[in-house]
């Protein structure tokens, strides 16, 4: 026998990109930011007095609850603290799903909701993201939470605000529709404004890539009253730690340090870009901090052993659909030049 729950049992567990240590590595596998986080964090723990750990945080985030309504222009009752985005899912696959009620996302995605989804033992429907017909299928899925990546990783796709806002619309009454915006940062757009519109939406924030934070783990949800007060019930009471949130509050409040580390991201994914298309890999326009990528007669998985053996990581998934495309984290200009000329070796 198992000491385990049959689904439990079952799960073979999320597996995250690796963390290579050393010196010479270029990482480019997890989607972290390759800059360092505001100056501001610096200050932060220089001036924090460990006597503060004796008294147990404020359980809702207090200072950076403030910060990031501020930030997106909702009260603070509109905001939950979490403990990066990860904790957000976990919370609302606990709140939404069971074994007689559905998820749907499209595939392909982030892997981890599946494993959330079985880790509920809750059914999940999963449309082709370039179907014609996602919206409808998301929507006819019969779902009681229904998640868009967006941008959507691996693939870098972006659907805008307007298109989302039918889908959220279409899903009233029946479906809470969870918009996962890790990589938002990079997009120069976002859904947060349909929190106001509809009360079955829910905004997911991570400070793990745009302000460069994920070994922090922070991040934050966004919707409407009655929602954010039915998710507190889940969360541990003390999900975010006192060190944490004062680093979060002000890294959100650096906005022109935050501005001009996308901007380098983005300069450095077009010019990535660019430079891979010029290599002859097919790599469609990403709103992320990563682009997806395609080689000219190579099977990903053997350019992905060959960079490896060269240090340089990207991610390389073995998934039916995908198991020909390498997603590549756009890192400093150097590491992005390290790679580009490890590729023209190879190939
Ligand atoms: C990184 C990421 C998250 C959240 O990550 P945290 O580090 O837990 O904040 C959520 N969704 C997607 C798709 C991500 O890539």
């Amino acid at each position: 026998m198992s000491y385990f729950r049959e689904n439990i049992e079952r799960l073979s567990g999320y597996t995250p990109g690796a963390q290579p240590e050393g010196k010479d590595v270029v990482k480019l596998n997890t989607n972290e930011n390759p800059y360092p986080p505001s100056p501001l964090v610096s200050d932060v723990i220089r001036n924090f007095d460990p006597a503060w750990l004796r008294r147990y945080p404020s359980p809702v985030g207090g200072v950076f609850r403030k910060a990031a309504a501020k930030l997106n222009g909702v009260n603070e009752d509109n905001i939950i603290c979490t403990n990066g985005g990860d904790d957000l899912l976990t919370i609302a696959f606990r709140a939404f799903c069971d074994k007689d009620r559905v998820a749907a996302f499209p595939t392909p995605t982030y892997t981890l909701y599946d494993e959330l989804a079985a880790l509920q033992d809750c059914p999940v429907v999963k449309p082709d993201i370039e179907d014609d017909r996602l919206f409808e299928k998301l929507t006819d899925s019969g779902a009681s939470l229904v998640i868009l990546c967006n941008p959507n990783a691996p693939t870098g796709g972006f659907f805008p605000p307007k298109q989302v806002a039918e889908l959220a619309n279409a899903l009233k009454g029946k479906a809470v529709l969870l918009i996962d915006e890790a990589y938002a940062d990079f997009a120069g757009n976002n859904c947060a404004g349909l929190v106001k519109d509809f009360e079955n939406v829910i905004i997911l924030r991570s400070l793990s890539k745009g302000y460069s934070l994920a070994g922090l783990r922070f991040g934050y949800g966004i919707a409407d009253v009655s929602i954010i007060k039915g998710l507190m019930k889940l969360k541990d009471s003390y999900n975010v730690d006192a060190l944490s949130i004062k680093i979060a509050a002000a890294a959100v409040s650096d906005s022109k340090y935050f501005k001009h580390n996308i901007e380098l991201v983005v300069s450095q994914r077009k010019r990535l870009r660019e430079q891979l298309l010029k290599l002859g890999f097919d790599v469609p326009e990403s709103y992320a901090n990563f682009l997806f990528a395609k080689a000219p007669n190579r099977s990903a998985a053997e350019l992905f052993d060959r960079l490896q053996r060269k240090n340089i990581y990207v991610r390389y998934f073995p998934y039916k659909g995908i198991d020909d495309k390498l997603r590549i984290t756009v890192g400093t200009e150097k590491e992005n030049s390290r790679l580009l000329e490890a590729l023209k070796d190879i190939l």
